[in-house]
């Protein structure tokens, strides 16, 4: 499939959370709204789970089931998705509902028309930190009165981006929120957080979608073949679509480990590093798991080739873990590439890559 024949679903135009004929944004959400209703009680919920799982959309769903104006008070009950608070939510205009994401993510999702995106200033890059900038004006925000009359929303995305300053700024307001506030925070990685932060929060955990679901939802997004890219995302739904969306193919997965192990980085030229970074990472751990007699997870094992060298394919992952703790590279993306590919070269000689180990990175 093409690029342009996948649907992106992020966008300005994405409403958010529930639709008004009752859909969820993500159908296999519904477990986690249900356990959400046995935690009504908390001011601050710690959503995690898998990478991929749909916390972002989670959270929105019960935010909005907190301010829906069809809803008993402090029910939470699945939120109607037709009443005035249910639209502004969709539409984020919701003037008791505060959505503090990372500028990058912002940008992503194409939301720098908001009042609290918060610009990068002299900066190459919008940064994927939640700054104490951001935490400060959400505190200013908590302390005035609800505009609708059925409490406020403070929703951070993803808390694993507040950095310390930021972090430590959040803890009085997550300890007592003000008024009849409630903060969401998610997480992939709950165990990163500042115990004090984590420890102030009740949790909801969520799980990617059993596989049958998760290729039916992918089929109603356009992908007519799914289940490579869907085991390449490790069963997550939403980074299969997004491997979709960066151009990713069954015929091109099946045919990139031998052509990696060739040398030849045609294939990666012109993404990402840290997509590329990614792809690579998960290549050597299937080469990994396959040298030892198991099943590989990312990659079809017929695609893989065999006879990798356990000290080069070592070096190889070495090089790929530096890369990967770094955003910021001195050397221009299409020489690391072919560096990192030409590594591949080395761990499987006999594919021709022609090995060479010079100028790692
Ligand atoms: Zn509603």
């Amino acid at each position: 499939m093409a690029k342009a024949d996948v649907p992106q679903r992020d966008g300005p135009a994405a409403p958010l959370g529930v639709q008004p004929d009752g859909r969820l944004p993500l159908p296999w959400l519904a477990d986690g709204l249900a356990a959400a209703r046995r935690l009504s009680g908390a001011h601050a919920l710690l959503i995690h789970g898998p990478a991929g799982a749909g916390h972002f959309d989670m959270a929105v769903l019960l935010a909005q089931s907190l301010l829906c104006e069809a809803a008993p008070t402090g029910a939470q009950a699945t939120a109607c998705g037709r009443c005035a608070s249910c639209h502004l939510v969709a539409t984020r205009a919701h003037p008791d509902l505060r959505l503090v994401l990372p500028a990058a993510l912002r940008v992503q999702r194409g939301w720098t028309d908001e009042d609290d995106y918060i610009a990068p200033k002299g900066e190459a890059k919008p940064s994927r930190e939640l700054r104490i900038d951001q935490v400060r004006a959400a505190i200013d925000w908590s302390q005035q009165t609800s505009g609708r009359g059925r409490g406020k929303v403070l929703l951070l995305h993803p808390a694993d981006a507040l950095n310390i300053s930021a972090a430590n700024a959040l803890l009085k307001t997550l300890e007592e929120p003000p008024g009849q506030m409630r903060l969401l925070l998610t997480s992939a990685d709950p165990e990163h957080l500042l115990p004090t932060v984590r420890s102030r929060c009740q949790r909801l955990a969520l799980t990617l979608p059993p596989a049958a679901q998760a290729r039916a939802w992918l089929q109603a997004q356009g992908l007519d073949t799914p289940d490579a890219l869907l085991a390449l995302a490790g069963g997550s739904p939403l980074e299969a679509l997004a491997w979709a969306q960066d151009g990713l193919n069954p015929a091109l997965l099946a045919s990139l480990p031998r052509r990696v192990a060739a040398g030849d980085g045609s294939v990666l030229a012109g993404r990402p590093i840290p997509r590329v970074v990614e792809l690579l990472l998960k290549l050597s751990h299937d080469a990994q798991v396959q040298a030892a007699g198991g099943v590989p997870r990312f990659f079809a094992a017929a695609s893989l080739p065999a006879g990798a060298d356990p000290t080069a394919l070592r070096i190889w992952q070495q090089a790929l873990q530096r890369v990967a703790r770094h955003d910021e590279h001195p050397w221009s993306a299409a020489l690391l590439i072919e560096s990192l590919v030409s590594q591949a070269g080395a761990v499987w000689p006999a594919q021709g890559g022609g090995a060479s180990l010079h100028s790692l990175p």
